[in-house]
């Protein structure tokens, strides 16, 4: 039961030519596996960062920006008060105090949004609203405070200086002045600096259509009732949040079972609307790793073994007539997860044009002892402390099964084991990725 409008009928799918090819594949060690780097390099290799489009600036908070954007306007606009008051020659109350105040007859009022109904006169003065331009011949503001507020003539008991309380045209943005370098990622800040100089659209990369699909005959969709050998699908809901999280616009389709012809007709029908899919389960060496099998028939995929625990078996491809990236992940929900962050955050973020595509590590101390696999990567679950100096220190959560999904959500980084290590002593300074800051 396709969910989305083909592109084709079924017989044009039985007859979709095998012409596209991928790039070489990194080479591997003796070992026969490729290292998370090879691997994570290798498929940002793969990918092309999507067609800018004009996009609303609310809308394009979060996406990156494709074209250098500069002021057409000053900010202030022009000189106006920053206070409610009334907007004097500062010659004329330059002797004024409480004990010595001086009046004058009030001449005119302006509001914000209007302008003044001529220039001031000597010895005058106009009533004046935050944000109104400054009357000809004004140069300073007597705020309210320092008044009797009259109407028709005001009492002002505090000296004013020339340009007192007055915000100068262009003082905070001049006209041609660079507000945004292509490239830069839009910010909360952003779209209210581009919505003051008066831009409505920018030219931006736009959120990548994400569809995430899970695979197995054993999964259940949350809310149903289970049978006694069924479990619930959490890995297309798990990925579905992570990309969303990066940055993209996420199809969560769900589960579809371990039959070859369905994987592929679900596949096939989400192309239409898919940047990226990303798939999990069915990768690795069981009789029913239905997405190793079928994926070949639909473009040219690379399916690895990446020295790294968890996440061993990796799948990627170019599939369909526009050569539409796919990630298949293995379908044990940590390394799902471990294999997302690390290969495919990063290939969202490529094609959002946001980089750094590859998220820095930051450091902390093993805060006890640690085992290792030699000759992988260990991408351990931990908890970072940091003390009262902001040094970060970690511990580990649980154990390395790749089912502990209890563990995951206790975790809020990933630990680096390195790829050559069996014994990390307490003390020893890693890298770990911070998995709850903002990005
Ligand atoms: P597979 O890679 O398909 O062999 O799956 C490996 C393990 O992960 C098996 O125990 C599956 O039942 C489990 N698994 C696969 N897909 C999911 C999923 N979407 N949600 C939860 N567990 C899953
Ligand atoms: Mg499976």
């Amino acid at each position: 039961m396709p969910l989305f409008g083909r592109k084709k009928n079924d017989e044009a799918l039985r007859h979709t030519p095998e012409v596209a090819t991928l790039p070489e594949p990194p080479a591997t060690g003796p070992d026969g596996l490729r290292t998370l780097e090879q691997h994570r390099d290798y498929l940002l290799s793969c990918v092309e960062e999507l067609m800018p489009f004009g996009q609303h600036v609310l809308d394009a908070l979060g996406l990156s920006i494709c074209e250098d954007v500069t002021s057409g306007i000053d900010l202030p606009r022009f000189d106006n008060t920053a206070m409610d008051g009334y907007a004097v020659r500062a010659a004329d109350v330059q002797h004024a105090t409480d004990v010595r105040p001086v009046r004058l007859p009030v001449v005119g009022e302006v509001p914000a949004g209007a302008s003044a109904p001529h220039r001031l006169s000597p010895g005058t003065a106009m009533k004046i609203m935050t944000g109104a331009p400054i009357p000809a011949d004004a140069d300073a503001i007597v705020p309210y405070e320092a008044t009797d507020r009259g109407s028709t003539d005001v009492t002002v008991n505090r000296a004013s200086s020339p340009g007192q309380h007055i915000r100068r045209q262009g003082e905070d943005i001049g006209v041609g002045d660079l507000l945004l370098a292509a490239g830069s990622r839009i910010g909360v800040r952003d779209v209210g600096l581009l919505a003051a100089v008066g831009i409505d659209k920018v030219m931006v990369r736009p959120r990548p259509r994400v569809v995430v699909i899970s695979t197995g005959s054993e999964l259940v969709d949350p809310g149903l009732p289970l049978d006694p050998e069924q479990i619930y699908d959490s890995n297309s809901y798990l990925l579905a949040a992570a990309a969303k999280d990066a940055g993209a616009q996420v199809f969560r389709v769900g589960h579809v079972g371990d039959d070859p012809a369905s994987l592929k007709q679900l596949v096939y029908d989400q192309l239409v609307r898919a940047d990226l899919i990303i798939t999990t389960g069915g990768v690795s060496q069981g009789d029913y790793d239905i997405v190793k099998a079928v994926m070949p028939e639909l473009g040219a995929t690379d399916f690895a073994a990446v020295a790294m625990q968890p996440g061993k078996p990796q799948g990627f491809g170019l599939i369909g007539e526009d050569r539409t990236p796919i990630v298949m992940l293995p379908g044990n929900p940590v390394s799902a997860f471990v294999s997302f962050e690390a290969f495919v955050r990063p290939v969202i973020r490529k094609l959002m044009g946001v980089t750094p595509y590859v998220r820095p590590g930051v450091r902390a101390t093993a805060a006890h002892a640690m085992s290792s696999i030699p000759g992988r990567t260990q991408l351990a679950r931990g908890v970072v402390r940091a003390d009262d100096t902001g040094a970060r220190s970690v511990e580990l959560v649980g154990g390395h099964g790749s089912h502990l999904l209890g563990d995951l959500s206790k975790a809020d980084a990933l630990v680096v084991l390195p790829h050559d290590t069996d014994f990390v002593p307490a003390g020893t300074e890693l890298e770990v990725w911070l998995l709850d800051q903002p990005r």
